[in-house]
């Protein structure tokens, strides 16, 4: 029996000692909550009261799990790594999800929100993109399901990302651009909730990551969680325990590192490693490792740490990797690193790009520049730990995505 079609188990809310679950308010520790204008609170509202009831319905894991398998091409496999793991003197396993249809682990989310809004009667769907990943996904499963899709994105962005407007386009989407301030992610992100605002009855807002109001983080993750259901059940298969030393993971918003965590946080023998991009180091200004220059304030609508300056404006985050440019984290993440479940690193755009050529070369797989960071992170950990360890430690690293979108940039870089 293929294992994607067990249903996802759903953890209780409210149970206090779980990691997994935010309270009733949306709060993981003192992160979290719901910051909204007045005239989103409807919307936002339908949701959080719909939600918990509609994911745990049959009919709807019934449907998500054969969407899962059939269209996103779910179980991803779980590859043991040979030659990384000679390299680094551990058991290196990757977790494949730049092998889900579109090229990283986003569809997922797309796939679970767009059921969730058919079953609350909407029929437009609106989204924002920075890199167009997130457009790319949400475009594909409207597609899917022939609902009207609207995804607003900077115009700078829709130049400097014109081959995944092209896609989006080429899947019936509408892209509308976005052309106050910086012409980027965050004005995108203002355009979609004032059509959001507009459109109360018809309309479902699909945000990409573990990011956004309540119940937004939380509903994310559940989908995404897929990614440590699914880890557990082929690492039992691969060496007789569910359970590794360390679960690796690089973190934009948060939303693979969150799936690939979920059920493995309430293990606290699990380590635990969250990626950050430190861009082009952390005191150039040009960084996005945000629990290392953040500090707590409110950003699309949930409080979490974000990069602000001393009078609490958002600084421009900067990576190598789009996906990863972010000035915040999911409130989760927040608490993670507050309370130190997680261990947080980060990695310069030159370590992830070494990273990616080495696993190129050991691999045959070329990931996804965000992907990289999480194997700059495994790359910092096992050369330290490697002189001291007796036995071969177990580590899965989420590999997010795919290299294909980053071509470009690694053609600038070979040497
Ligand atoms: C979008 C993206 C990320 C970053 O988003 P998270 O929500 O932090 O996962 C990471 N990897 C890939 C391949 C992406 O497309």
């Amino acid at each position: 029996m293929s294992i994607s079609r067990k249903t996802i188990t759903l953890k209780k809310m409210n149970s206090e000692k779980s990691y997994t679950a935010p309270d009733k308010h949306g709060y993981y520790g003192q992160f979290g909550g719901a910051f909204i204008p007045e005239m989103l609170y409807r919307n936002v509202e339908e949701l959080r009261s719909k939600y918990l009831e509609l994911i745990a319905d049959i009919n709807f894991q019934r449907e998500l799990n054969l969407l899962l398998h059939d269209f996103a091409g779910r179980p991803t496999p779980l590859y043991f790594a040979e030659r990384l793991s000679n390299q680094y003197n551990a058991n290196i396993y990757l977790k494949r999800e730049d092998l889900c249809h579109t090229g990283a682990h986003k569809i997922n989310n797309t796939i679970g929100q767009l059921l969730l809004a058919q079953r609350m009667g909407k029929k437009r769907i609106i989204a924002e993109t920075g890199a167009g990943q997130h457009g790319v996904a949400t475009a594909t499963v409207c597609a899917l399901k022939g609902l009207d899709c609207i995804v607003y994105m900077g115009e700078k962005d829709m130049q400097r990302q014109a081959p995944n407007v092209a896609r989006m386009k080429m899947l019936g989407a509408k892209v509308i651009p976005a052309i106050s301030g910086s012409k980027t992610l965050k004005d995108a992100t203002n355009e979609a909730i004032r059509d959001w605002i507009n459109h109360p009855d018809d309309t479902h807002y699909i945000i990409g990551s573990v990011v956004g109001p309540h119940p937004y983080p939380d509903m994310v993750a559940r989908f995404q969680s897929v990614i440590s259901k699914e880890i557990k059940e082929q690492l039992k298969e691969k060496t007789g325990t569910a359970f590794p030393d360390y679960v690796i993971a690089c973190v934009g918003g948060g939303s693979n590192a969150a799936g690939a965590f979920y059920h493995f946080l309430d293990e606290e023998n699990v380590k635990l490693i969250a990626v950050e991009a430190a861009g082009e180091g952390l005191k150039t200004g040009k960084s996005a490792a945000t629990t290392v220059l953040g500090k707590p304030g409110i950003l699309h609508g949930s409080k979490s740490l974000l990069m602000q300056t001393a009078d609490g404006q958002v600084v421009e985050p900067h990576s190598i990797s789009a996906g990863l440019d972010y000035p915040g984290i999911g409130p989760l993440h927040a608490h993670l690193f507050t309370n130190g479940r997680a261990n947080f690193l980060n990695a310069t755009d030159r370590e992830a790009l070494n990273a990616a050529f080495e696993l190129a070369k050991l691999e045959g797989i070329i990931p996804a520049l965000e992907s990289a960071h999480a194997l700059a992170g495994l790359k910092k950990l096992f050369t330290e730990i490697n002189e001291h360890a007796k036995k071969r430690e177990t580590v899965v690293v989420c590999l997010s995505g795919r290299g294909d979108k980053d071509l470009e940039t690694y053609m600038q870089h070979i040497s």
